[in-house]
């Protein structure tokens, strides 16, 4: 195997003599630990001492120099789960010299990327926590190219999806268990450590209950271009390309619209919908529209995306599959079921991903809330929510609790115990929520994004004012159209003004649709007023302040 890692690209006597004169290089990105990338020109890794190894030479290179905050509680996050002490990364430091006395190396001449997989067995995990932080980070770093190679030393073996993880470099990645095949010693001619954590949504609950991440920086269209790509690499054609884009005429519309379909995603082990075909049925009906069911279990995942790219709508259980969301077409409906006792409020990683901006999903959620609909199982492992190894007291506590109260990942017996139930769907009151929570018909749009084009600063913003009587005075404020206003076609363009009477606190906020306005309310003779003014492109894209005037009555 280092036979093909390093074969004939690399000038081992070069590289040797490298690493021993110049030792390791480290430059990092981030402040702290949790937003820290790090690139290395030959950090290396002791497969013996399971350390990766910082040889200090003359000219070695370690920023951030931290001493011994290094330990801090550690360099960085191996994975994009933030401050997860299962997650640290560091390395052992020794002397150049010291490569007299070891092994010696073998060399990867590859540009890698060292990370940890979260869960590679959960497939929202293996999206959320991998799958997209790898694919922007490699987008983050040129050199992380599709030659790039991926090391995943969180020790765990393949997994189920490793395929997935297959899709990010042309190159197989590399397990922690194998590192040892290539020699005691190895280095990495050039590497970045540590995940990005921009495109991350959702905070799994080890600190406080799980929820939305309190800052998201992704939005919809990063989301998709990340699906596009994947989908381009499981040789998947989206739906919406296929369907043939008529000049606007109904008939061609007619011609090249597909049917719209529903999917309904099933799980076959756990969590089961009970009345899966009487749910399938109904939905037909209700709809007028062809219901697919897919699940993992039977059907290899690139034809479930495949499917999932054309739906209308999309139906399952909660659980990880549902993380395939991302894979729906704009304008589709992500219907996501909760078992009896656990309040969809308080776990909605789907329902945040549905309703990241950009991502043109409607959103909407249903509880089992008839307790002779659910099927518990309390003989079964914890793991799978049996409660049967709990004192009596306690397994009657929860067999009676209609709530599951707030709780913190992951052993919560009472959690566990409520989602694994199994359901029988009753189909009036989901009907009756799906009517009220669709806004509109659920259906595949165009392949085009919302305009999410920010207006620029209202330019020579102006005031004037006169003064009437003792109590009485008028401000006039002009400006003129943003700059980019006049490359854009915007449905509704307004203005916000905002005056703010010198040395109080509060201000007057005004919506405007045209470039100037005389205020004489609320408008006092010898009072300096503070105005700013800003552009709104329809109702909620919002730009920038101009500087603010101080106006003098
Ligand atoms: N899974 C599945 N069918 C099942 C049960 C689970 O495909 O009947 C998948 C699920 O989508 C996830 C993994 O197995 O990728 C682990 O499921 P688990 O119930 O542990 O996690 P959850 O879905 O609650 O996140």
């Amino acid at each position: 195997q280092s036979q093909e890692l390093s074969e004939g690209r690399i000038d081992y006597h070069a590289a040797l003599l490298a690493l021993q004169e110049h030792g390791t290089r480290m430059v990092c990105t981030g402040k702290m630990h949790t937003d820290r990338i790090c690139r290395f020109d030959y950090l290396c890794y002791c497969s013996e001492a399971e350390e990766f190894v910082f040889f200090y030479s003359n000219s070695s290179v370690m920023l951030p120099n931290l001493g011994p905050r290094r330990f801090q509680p550690a360099l960085l996050d191996l994975s994009s789960v933030e401050d997860h002490n299962t997650q640290y990364f560091n390395f052992l430091e020794l002397p150049a010299g010291a490569l007299k006395f070891m092994p010696k190396p073998v060399f990867v001449p590859d540009v890698t990327l060292i990370m940890n997989r979260f869960n590679p067995d959960n497939l929202m995990h293996v999206f959320h926590d991998d799958l997209l932080p790898a694919f922007y980070t490699m987008k983050q770093y040129l050199d992380l190219d599709d030659e790039a190679r991926l090391v995943f030393m969180e020790g765990w073996g393949e997994g189920p999806y490793f395929d997935l993880y297959r899709l990010l470099s042309g190159k197989q990645p590399l397990l922690k268990e194998q590192l040892k095949n290539f020699g005691k010693l190895m280095c990495f001619t050039k590497s970045y450590v540590g995940l990005s954590k921009m495109t991350t949504w959702y905070q799994y609950g080890f600190v406080q209950p799980q929820g939305p991440k309190a800052n998201i920086l992704v939005s919809g269209n990063e989301v998709r271009q990340f699906a596009k790509i994947m989908m381009e690499r499981m040789n998947i054609t989206g739906q919406e390309d296929t369907a043939k884009e008529g000049d606007g005429t109904e008939e061609e519309q007619e011609k090249g619209k597909r049917e719209d379909y529903i999917v309904v995603f099933s799980r076959s082990t756990t969590r089961l919908i009970l009345n899966e075909a009487e749910l399938i049925m109904a939905l037909a009906q209700e709809f007028q529209m062809r219901v697919l069911t897919v699940s993992l279990e039977e059907q290899s995942f690139a034809s479930i995306v495949q499917v999932i790219s054309g739906a209308s709508m999309l139906f399952s259980m909660h659980g990880a599959q549902l993380v395939t969301a991302l894979f729906l077409p704009r304008g589709a409906a992500v219907v996501e079921l909760f078992p009896y006792a656990v309040n969809p409020e308080q776990y909605t990683p789907y329902k945040t991903l549905a309703s990241l901006p950009g991502m043109d999903l409607q959103y909407v959620s249903w509880r089992n809330s008839m307790e002779e609909n659910t099927v518990t199982h309390p003989d079964r492992p914890w793991d799978q929510g049996g409660i049967v190894h709990l004192e009596k007291e306690e397994q009657e506590r929860i067999q009676v609790s209609k709530d599951v109260p707030r709780h913190l990942c992951c052993r919560n017996p009472e959690w566990l115990y409520r989602i694994y139930q199994d359901t029988l769907v009753d189909i009036p009151s989901l009907l009756e929520v799906l009517k009220e929570g669709l806004k509109t018909r659920p259906s595949v749009k165009k392949n085009k994004a919302a305009s999410t084009v920010h207006p620029g600063r209202v330019r020579e913003p102006q005031c004037q004012t006169s003064v009437q009587a003792t109590n009485e005075a008028k401000l006039t404020v002009s400006w003129q159209i943003p700059w980019n206003l006049k490359f854009l076609k915007v449905r509704e363009v307004k203005y916000e003004v905002w005056i703010q009477e010198q040395g109080e606190n509060t201000y007057m906020p005004y919506i405007l649709p045209q470039l100037n306005y005389t205020f004489s309310e609320n408008i006092k003779p010898f009072t300096t007023y503070l105005v700013w003014v800003r552009c709104i492109f329809n109702k909620s894209l919002l730009g920038p302040f101009a500087d603010v005037l101080m106006c003098r009555t």
